[in-house]
């Protein structure tokens, strides 16, 4: 037994969630030998958020127990490294994954599933930035409970080259990150746009905000098609997109025109998140929808009062706590999502570039 026939073995397993092996993920981040044939082994993973984590040591224990019968005390260490195609850099976004979450059409509680989901993996230990780019009806400072009577303050900071850039200060929700179009107006005034004063936005919300570095940034997007998603995929090479939608089979078609609009611009649909099933709109329809157009489904989230009263209040966090029913459904979602970016990121060596439209 050597470090390298230790590597070679736990190189060929198959990782149970991404479906590679761990050679491929690069997931074997250390092997030691000591005497009496003892083995440590630390294994990295590449999101916070993988799931049952506590398989991983037996599976390292039990493949090297088969492959070297002698094998010592086998001492496993697992940590995690977020991994990502780091896309932002040409607009000087410092994030490892851009994810932006859309539906086909308003009120089926994509804002609510994206807040869920930068909250998640803020607490599953990622540094995550959440960006409200639903710039006609910001809704996330309001979920989230940020009242504000000035806009994010604004500084001058000096670059190593000397030059002053301007910066804008991230509102901080118990260390989640964040910018909204709701943080600059107040709540009753209408916005209206012209579309290259949109893209401006945006791209000032992406350059200008100080996020630091980022694991994930999550992007909330105003429902249906158009311009935020078209402007969004210029500047960014974004991870991909999750689809939310409700499982009637009038709301499905939305979806379907949502996920045709993300293949159009060229962002990878990560899954469908089918929310608010239960006995109300049914359930299920989502995952047969995303079985038929070949996507990953990412979950369900109930219908449930408690969710709709917390966001109103303010309090969109509290759906984390340990006692809180619509949090083991989160936590799924979060995973899932989590997991496909990671698979993604092995597979897609560049990012995508948009041709012609
Ligand atoms: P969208 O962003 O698609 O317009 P929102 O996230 O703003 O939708 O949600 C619309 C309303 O539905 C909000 O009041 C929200 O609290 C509520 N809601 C969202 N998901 C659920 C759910 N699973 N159960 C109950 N209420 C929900």
């Amino acid at each position: 037994m050597t470090v390298e026939s230790v590597r070679a073995c736990l190189g060929a397993v198959t990782d149970p969630e991404l479906g590679r092996s761990w050679d491929e993920a690069r997931m074997i981040d250390n092997v030691e030998l000591s005497g009496a044939g003892e083995v440590r082994v630390a294994i990295e993973l590449p999101t916070p958020a993988y799931p049952d984590q506590e398989r991983i040591a037996p599976l390292v224990q039990k493949t090297l127990h088969s492959q070297f019968p002698n094998v010592g005390n086998v001492a496993v260490d697992v940590s995690w490294k977020v991994r990502g195609k780091e896309s932002g850099g040409s607009i000087g976004l410092r994030c490892k994954n851009v994810v932006a979450v859309g539906s086909g059409k308003g009120g089926v509680g994509k804002s609510t599933v994206a807040a869920a989901l930068a909250y998640g993996l803020h607490t599953l230990g990622a540094k995550v930035g959440l960006m409200d780019a639903d710039v006609y009806g910001p809704s996330i400072p309001h979920m989230l409970g940020v009242q504000r009577n000035e806009p994010p303050a604004v500084e001058e900071i000096k670059a190593p080259s000397g030059e002053t850039i301007p910066r804008m200060e991230a509102i901080d929700v118990n260390g989640l990150k964040t910018m909204s179009m709701g943080y600059h107006v107040p709540d009753d005034k209408p916005i209206i746009w012209r579309g290259p004063m949109l893209h401006r936005t945006l791209q000032q919300f992406l350059q200008l905000t100080d996020w630091g570095e980022l694991d994930y940034m999550i992007i909330d997007l105003p429902p249906g098609t158009g311009d935020v998603t078209l402007s969004l995929s210029q500047m960014l090479g974004l991870a991909g997109a999750v689809v939310v939608c409700t499982p009637q089979q009038v709301a499905l078609l939305d979806a379907i025109r949502a996920l045709k609009m993300f293949d159009t611009v060229k962002i990878p649909v990560l899954g469908f998140v089918e929310n608010m099933s239960g006995e109300v709109f049914g359930s299920g329809g989502a995952q047969q929808a995303a079985e038929k157009h070949g996507v990953p489904f990412l979950g369900e989230l109930p219908i449930d009062p408690q969710i709709r009263i917390e966001s109103d209040a303010g309090r969109l966090q509290a759906l984390f706590d340990e006692q809180s029913a619509p949090r083991p459904h989160l936590i799924k979602i979060c995973q899932r999502v989590a997991i496909e970016i990671a698979k993604n990121s092995l597979s897609s060596s560049t990012m995508p570039t948009l041709e012609v439209l």
